[in-house]
């Protein structure tokens, strides 16, 4: 878009333009190209659809979801609960916080607090090994009850996780 456009366009000055602009330039909303400006494509503005880790695209339903909080106003998402807490282990320190949705009600839960399940007969179809997160312990032990698994905190999902894939690599590896 050219600033003669805009100019036109919002009936104002050449010269107020280019003051907004800086303005968005400076937010890196925006940037300057021969004769224009350009629309910035900011990440972190759009819904991400894809997941960092696996790069699947994830679902509009976000029910697995796993959001990564970083520092700088970075958010990062991955597909299901296996990939963040892949990705969660590889940012390390930079992750700020986590979030996750109850596997029961569907509600934005912090990842490092959560109960997570593994080895349920109930799979969903993400990633695998399978990783389902609750906010609630009891739901959790009652939902292995119903479909088998183990009830494990962040930090044991984060190690079955780790070496699964590991073991995995090693495998396609012979
Ligand atoms: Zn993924
Ligand atoms: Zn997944």
């Amino acid at each position: 878009m050219k600033i003669r456009d805009l100019s036109e366009k919002f009936e104002v000055s050449e010269m107020t333009i280019h003051r907004d602009l800086k303005l968005l330039m400076e937010q890196g909303l925006v940037k300057k190209i021969f004769g224009g400006v350009q629309l910035q494509e900011v990440s972190n503005k759009i819904q991400q659809k894809q997941c960092t880790y696996c790069h699947k695209p994830i679902s509009n339903e976000g029910k697995l979801t796993y959001q990564l909080i970083l520092s700088a106003n970075r958010i990062e998402r991955t597909c299901c609960a296996h990939c963040g807490i892949l990705r969660h282990k590889q940012l390390g320190e930079v992750v700020l916080q986590a979030l996750c949705h109850d596997f029961m009600t569907n509600t934005t839960i912090s990842a490092t607090t959560a109960w997570f399940v593994m080895d349920t007969s109930l799979q969903m179809g993400c990633c695998e090994p399978q990783v389902l997160t609750f906010g609630n312990k009891d739901h959790a032990e009652k939902f292995v009850k119903g479909f088998e698994g183990t009830v494990l905190r962040f930090e044991e999902a984060a190690e079955r996780v780790t070496e699964a894939m590991q073991a995995s690599c090693c495998s396609k590896q012979k």
